[in-house]
Parts: C-alpha cells; sequence; structure tokens
C-alpha cells in the first residue's frame, strides 16, 4: 500500500529505536523492547494509529539478522520500526561528539566542558539529513512527525529540504540555557533556525521556553514573538511553544512498588541498617547530576550535626554511562576518591558504614526497593532537564513517611516545589541543612509534603504529558493548557488530536 492511502499517523523520531539487540551466550542476537514511561504512554497512540518509530537501531557490530530481528520486533511492538544506519565515524562525531561533547554540557550551563570542534557540526548535518531521510521514505503529508531531543534538532528542516509537508514538532528533553550562554555556540544561528522549521517546539518548564524565546527575540530579527510568547511569527509562519513537565507513570511505579518481591527486598533492606533514616541518590554517572557536591554536603552534614552520626545512611547508586568520553571517567575516580575518603573519616569499623555505593545499573525491582526503604531522596543536579527519578521516588513512598530534597536547577523544581525542600547543589552547607532538616521534620509535615508531591505527579503523569502535547500541537491557543482539572487522560489515549 502506498504511504498516501493510509490514514494520517504518527511518526515517533529519536536518537534509538525503543528497543535492544544483545548477544546471548549461544552467539545468537535476541531484542527486547526498552523501557520507559515515554515509551509506555506513546504505544498506545502508536497503536492505534498504526505508526512508526524511527531511529538507530543500536548495533555497532554487523548483524547479518538485523531486519528479521527488527521486523520481529516491529510485530511484536504493534507499530512500523523504521532503522537508520550509521557508520561508527558517523555515531563517533553526531553522538558522542556534537549531541554530547557540546550541546549536552552547553545546554546544562556548564560552557567549560564543551569541545567546540568544527568537524561535529558537519557530522551532526549530516546524520540528521540521514534521519530526514528514513523519515521522508516512510511518512505521508497527513501525517504527524514528533521529533525527540537534542540530538535531532535539524530534522525538520532537512524534512522541508526534500519536499516534506507533514506537520512536525520537536520536544527538547534537557534544558534551553540562557542568552549569555547559548550565544558561545559557533552555530547558534543555524541551532536556532533549525528549530524554528518545526512548527511546535515544547520545552520542559517556563523557564526553558523563556530562554528560547529570549534567544529568538535577540538572535533572529525577523522573528517577532507573540504578546503571551506561545509562538513565533517568521517569514509568514506560525510556531507554536509551550511547556509540558514530562512525567513517568505514575500508577505503573506505585503498583510494581506494591509488589511483594519489592516490600520484601525494602524490608531485608531496613533490616540489614537498623535504627537510621536512609538516603537515596540514583543517579546516571554524569557530570550535570552534581555526585560530588553532594557527597562534600553529605560530609558537611556529618561534620556539622554530629547526631547524624550513625543515624543515616546514604545509599548512592550510580548508573555506569558514556564511560568512553574521559570527563565521565575522571567523574567516576573522583566520586570513588570521595566516598573512600568520607567513609574512612567517619565509619566506625564492625558498624555504621555512612555511604554504600553502588556502582551499577540496578534492576527494576531493586531499584524500586531502594525507593521504598528510603526515608529521605537526594536529588541535587546542578542542572537537569526534568530528572525523572524525583518523581519515581515519589511514587514510590506508597507510605508517604518521607522527604524529597531536591534541587532548584532540576526541571522538576517547577512543579514539587510546594512539598520537596529545595536547595542549591552549589551550597554545600545548605544541603547540609536540608539534610538535618528531612532528618528531623515531624512526621506530620513529612505526610503532608509528601502527599502533595505525589498528587501532583499522579495528576500530570506521562499520559497527560503525550495528552496535552499532541493537543497543544493543534490547539489554536496555548492558554488551553494545561487541561481542565476534571479531564483525565490517563491509561485511555486512543484518540488522536488532527
Ligand atoms: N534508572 C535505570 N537504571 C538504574 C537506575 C535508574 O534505568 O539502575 C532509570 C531511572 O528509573 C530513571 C532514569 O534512569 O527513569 C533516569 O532518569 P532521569 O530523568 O532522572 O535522568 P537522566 O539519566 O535521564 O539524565
Amino acid at each position: 500500500m502506498s504511504p498516501h492511502a493510509r490514514r494520517s499517523g504518527l511518526t515517533v523520531v529519536s536518537n534509538r529505536l525503543p528497543f535492544v539487540v544483545s548477544k546471548g551466550e549461544d552467539g545468537r542476537y535476541t531484542h527486547r523492547p526498552s523501557s520507559g514511561g515515554l515509551i509506555t504512554a506513546l504505544l498506545p497512540v502508536l497503536r492505534d494509529r498504526g505508526g512508526s518509530w524511527v531511529g538507530w537501531h543500536g548495533a555497532t557490530e554487523n548483524i547479518p539478522e538485523l531486519d528479521t530481528l527488527l521486523s520481529d520486533a516491529a510485530k511484536e511492538s504493534g507499530y512500523h520500526l523504521r532503522s537508520v544506519d550509521l557508520t561508527e565515524e558517523q555515531r563517533r562525531g553526531f553522538y558522542h561528539g556534537f549531541s554530547n561533547e557540546i550541546i549536552w554540557p552547553l545546554f546544562h550551563d556548564l560552557q567549560s566542558l564543551c569541545n567546540f570542534d568544527p568537524s561535529y557540526w558537519r557530522v551532526y548535518c549530516e546524520v540528521n539529513r540521514k534521519y530526514a531521510e528514513v523519515i521522508a521514505q516512510n511518512s505521508a503529508d497527513s501525517d504527524f512527525i514528533w521529533v525527540h531531543d537534542y540530538h535531532l534538532i535539524n530534522v525538520a528542516g532537512e524534512l522541508r529540504s526534500l519536499g516534506v509537508k507533514a506537520k512536525t514538532a520537536f520536544f527538547l528533553h534537557i534544558p534551553f540555557p540562557s542568552l549569555d550562554i547559548f550565544v558561545k555556540l559557533p552555530w547558534r544561528f543555524s541551532l536556532l533556525h533549525a528549530m524554528l522549521e518545526y512548527d511546535v517546539v515544547g520545552f520542559q518548564t517556563p523557564r526553558d521556553l523563556r530562554n528560547f524565546l529570549q534567544c529568538v527575540r535577540v538572535l533572529i530579527e525577523e522573528a517577532s514573538v507573540s504578546a503571551k510568547g506561545q509562538a513565533v511569527r517568521i517569514n509568514g509562519r506560525e510556531i507554536r511553544v509551550g511547556s509540558f513537565p514530562i512525567s513517568i507513570d505514575y500508577n505503573g511505579f506505585v503498583k510494581h512498588a506494591n509488589e511483594q518481591e519489592v516490600a520484601e527486598k525494602a524490608a531485608q533492606l531496613r533490616t540489614e541498617l537498623p535504627n537510621r533514616q536512609l538516603l537515596i541518590g540514583v543517579d546516571r554517572l554524569d557530570y550535570t547530576k552534581g555526585i560530588p557536591l553532594r557527597l562534600e554536603a553529605f560530609r558537611n552534614a556529618l561534620l556539622r550535626y554530629p547526631e547524624l552520626r550513625e543515624r543515616v545512611t546514604l545509599i548512592q547508586v550510580v548508573v555506569p554511562s558514556r564511560e568512553d568520553i574521559p570527563q565521565y571517567h575522571e567523574l567516576k575516580t573522583q566520586i570513588e576518591r570521595l566516598v573512600g575518603e568520607i567513609n574512612g573519616q567517619f565509619t566506625r569499623p564492625g558498624g555504621w558504614v555512612p555511604i554504600h555505593y553502588v556502582f551499577r545499573p540496578l534492576k527494576p525491582t531493586e531499584l524500586l526497593a531502594y525507593y521504598r526503604a528510603a526515608e529521605i531522596g537526594l536529588v541535587t543536579p546542578l542542572k537537569d532537564g526534568m530528572n525523572l527519578v524525583a518523581k519515581e521516588y515519589c511514587a514510590c513512598s506508597i507510605e508517604e513517611d518521607c522527604g524529597l530534597i531536591l534541587s532548584e536547577f532540576a526541571g522538576a523544581a517547577a512543579q514539587l516545589q510546594g512539598g520537596a525542600l529545595l536547595v542549591n547543589p552549589y551550597d554545600i552547607e545548605g544541603v547540609a541543612n536540608a539534610i538535618w532538616r528531612a532528618f528531623t521534620m515531624h512526621p506530620a509535615e513529612r505526610r503532608a509534603r509528601m502527599r502533595r508531591l505525589r498528587r501532583s505527579i499522579c495528576d500530570q503523569d506521562i499520559f497527560w504529558w503525550v495528552d496535552s502535547f499532541l493537543r497543544a500541537a493543534i490547539a489554536k491557543d496555548l492558554s488551553a493548557f494545561p487541561l481542565p482539572a476534571d479531564y483525565t487522560p490517563r491509561n485511555d489515549i486512543g484518540f488522536m488530536p488532527y
């Protein structure tokens, strides 16, 4: 059937396809779907509309049966998978280079960590073009193309130059920096213009949206921003813009956290670490997560509030990530040195160890047991698009007898400030004070705060997010968002708003 004969569908585009190919002990390759709230939330829409997902397949070696694996995965998932083939050199320049050595640090306000290698930009453009070609071959003009994240900013422009007329939307999962930071980017004009090639552009928080609009106002003379800051007009086109805080499958997390296996593991942890409050930190190995400063703050708390000694344990989980980039490797060494130092300073031989350090990915049950067992969630990134760990921690705190310490520079702070203890992650004494405050907080206040947090996450979960973004993509006036309070789209998003 020609793509033009079918009804309009959704094409989701992301750096990676939502499944993982791995080699078993018998030497055979298998595939399994990736997990994550976004995938769960998009699934019903993709299935309902007969949509497709475009992305890199993730295989770094030559897999002869890749096509078969892809078509099996597509059959199981209920939507089409369109794979983008990339050479190792392209992955290096596009993913490791431009995306993760330039945009990632710059958009997280860490310009000193950027490597502005000019060759990266060329490969980024070339690879974005490749994604656009795969999309163009597999979509109709009546489709809606939803591109995700900073790896693929140029895709809409490339689609236009290929003659694709379909409506396009972009969601930036990471922060958008302030003008002063953004202007450091050697390709600032090209990148900003590329974002304005979409029909809809979404950000995590009002702050990111404000930053973007400020850059547009100052850097693009021919563009004008609407009075309410909900649209940009340029060359006779209108681009709708808005902020949509991404979230988690709240009910899914609550359900899983209630399972017996999780409860047993959490209880076992409590038995092994008795008579104390547990603090939990869970982060990918990344310099934006502020792990060394957090460890310093924990040390400071133990020094300035001696009553905490033997009465608290910090469980710091670090999930390995991007270790082939030297900065990440150095960060790992720095974290391990600090954990060693702090444990060396305070450990009581044969008894209390202040920090339990876990450096590996956790199984979901294990992660949820940590969330459930801990009285204090410690989430202190230097800057974060949203930070889903903060939301997952609250969702899994089903007894509601615990507290969240949250960086004011996490996107989640905009939504969770009513219940969390907000901290400046650079302020070591301030974070230490928050640890003491959370430790000594009256149970009634803890409960009231946690209840507020959980209600807000439940009301605006990942299904709400998908639904409100897609509605905004067709709404004339973005002030219609957020949706009315009596509208509960959870688990019921079969509709496509166009
Ligand atoms: N996570 C994981 N494996 C682990 C620990 C955590 O996959 O061993 C997940 C966690 O559940 C969360 C995600 O990693 O959904 C981290 O998301 P977040 O937004 O906090 O930070 P990011 O890593 O995306 O910057």
